[in-house]
């Protein structure tokens, strides 16, 4: 769960990035330019940024996360019933408002703070009126995802503690996702009694405890008493701990997954599942910006031939296709270094813009479908380095919380997602990729076409040993 910081509060927080920094000490990388960087076309790009700019203050998406930032979804998600609350074990929680977006621009908010030259300006800086949580500003402020982490997940109702445990994590370089759900799965560890306070040092670990966060935060960063067990991550640990407390584990691929039900959009399942880091929430675009017709992703991704709605709850070959075009749209994205809250269908830059910008920088006359098959390439060379490092296609598995209904709330027992259902929807998704759909293995037709043939006939696992372990994740999902 160690990430990488870029001035304090800017974050490559998934993925465990700071250990391969870590694993070669390195401990920092510092950069000084001593010259312009070489633009095509300057006068064009800077037009292009002068008319999206203006975009970021009447584009209704755009507009929203500069003024209410991402965590102004808690309280919706809360209401809609599929709050992350207590480990996911509930998805309402009473102390949704305590940790939203309405109560930290109100009592938190400094001022509104961006990445290099965004005009979107959509991150948040605090500060905390009590002396016990007061934070250093430069730190930035919690996401949606941090306020859930540390806040519902762990049965939290305190802003303060999760404005503090966001400026812990940025301190100590840990992803809030990772942390804020490994600390919810010792503490369902510890209400089922497979945790004593022999374990925790004494620590009452139950949910809703708000005192333990902090201290545990910084222990794991240390690796001291419970903190050694739980420094990497909630699949390490149930390991360590045993006794089956694997049933507690929400990760794909090892990863903890993050603040989002896909109980409620389904596509979002699919990247959760595919995503060759393990579980990742923009490894695609969402499921509500393909709703209606007039959904910014129908509209703004039409050109890609996505403008047909799709409902949130398919697992249709409409919805996969969604998945498949916008996994490689936001490879690209990645390509380029674009973030996808200023960039459609999240927000306003829009894809012919997009095309417009890096014809301006590079002066190549590329089209977008060219770019495309650039993200789409991107996407098979993720594949494939998943295939030399043996994972395979058994580990494209959601969670088995998420083939059960929800337990709580206006949802209660409903929604549950058709596991032979989602498992054809993952087949099929490696169809329209060009892999193989039993072993998800790029094909050498798809090879071919983008390039990659010097991949082909890369070692697989024995396809005994494959169907075996998709049958324990099958059982898994049941259990
Ligand atoms: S929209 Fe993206 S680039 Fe802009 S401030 Fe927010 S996170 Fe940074």
């Amino acid at each position: 769960m160690a990430g990488i910081s870029n001035e304090l509060s800017h974050f490559n927080g998934r993925n465990g990035l700071g250990a391969v920094m870590g694993s070669k000490n390195v401990k920092a990388i510092a950069v000084r330019g001593t010259s312009d960087v070489a633009v095509h076309d300057k006068e064009t790009l800077q037009r292009l940024y002068r008319e999206t700019s203006e975009l970021a203050h009447t584009q209704v998406q755009a507009h929203a996360l500069n003024q209410f930032g991402t965590i102004a979804g808690v309280e919706g998600v809360n209401a809609g019933g599929a709050l992350p609350t207590n480990n996911w074990q509930n998805a309402v929680f009473p102390g949704a408002d305590k940790i939203g977006g309405k109560r930290l621009n109100e009592e938190f908010l400094v001022k509104r703070g961006a990445c290099y030259m965004c005009p979107v300006r959509c991150k948040r800086v605090v500060a905390v009126p009590d002396p016990v949580y007061a934070v250093d500003s430069e730190y930035g402020g919690p996401e949606y995802e941090t306020a859930i982490a540390f806040g519902s997940c762990c049965g939290v109702n305190s802003m303060e503690v999760v404005i503090k445990a966001n400026e812990l994590c940025n301190r100590l370089t840990l992803d809030t996702i990772s942390a804020g759900m490994t600390i919810a799965f010792a503490m369902a560890c510890f209400e089922a009694g497979l945790l004593t306070k022999d374990d925790t040092g004494g620590i009452d670990l139950k949910f809703g405890n708000e005192h333990a966060i902090l201290p545990l935060l910084e222990d794991m960063a240390h690796r001291r008493g419970l903190g050694a067990i739980l420094a990497d991550g909630s699949s390490a640990a149930a390991k360590k701990i045993g006794k089956g407390a694997e049933r507690f584990l929400l990760t794909v691929k090892g990863q903890e997954i993050p603040m989002h039900d896909p109980r409620i959009k389904t596509g979002l399942g699919l990247q959760f599942a595919l995503a060759p880091n393990g579980a990742d929430h923009w490894f695609a675009q969402h499921d509500p910006f393909f709703a209606t017709e007039t959904s910014p992703g129908c509209i703004a991704l039409a050109q890609m031939g996505l403008g047909r709605p799709v409902a949130p709850l398919s697992l249709g070959p409409d919805k996969v296709r969604i998945v498949a075009y916008t996994s490689y749209l936001n490879a690209l994205y990645d390509d380029l270094g674009v973030c996808v809250f200023a960039a459609v269908a999240r927000s306003m830059t829009g894809l012919d813009t997009l095309t417009a910008m890096i014809r301006a920088v590079t002066g190549w006359d590329v089209s977008l479908w060219e770019l495309l098959k650039v993200g789409e390439r991107t996407n098979t060379l993720y594949r494939l380095f998943n295939q030399k490092q043996g994972v395979n296609a058994s580990a494209d598995m959601l969670p088995g919380l998420f083939f059960k209904p929800f337990a709580d709330g206006p949802l209660a027992g409903t929604q549950a997602i058709d596991q032979a259902e989602f498992e054809e929807a993952v087949r099929l998704y490696y169809a329209m990729c060009g892999w193989d759909p039993d072993t998800g293995h790029p094909t050498m037709g798809k090879l071919s076409e983008l390039g990659l043939e010097m991949y082909a006939g890369l070692p697989d696992a024995d396809s005994d040993v494959r169907r075996a372990s998709r049958a324990a994740a099958r059982a898994d999902a049941h259990a």
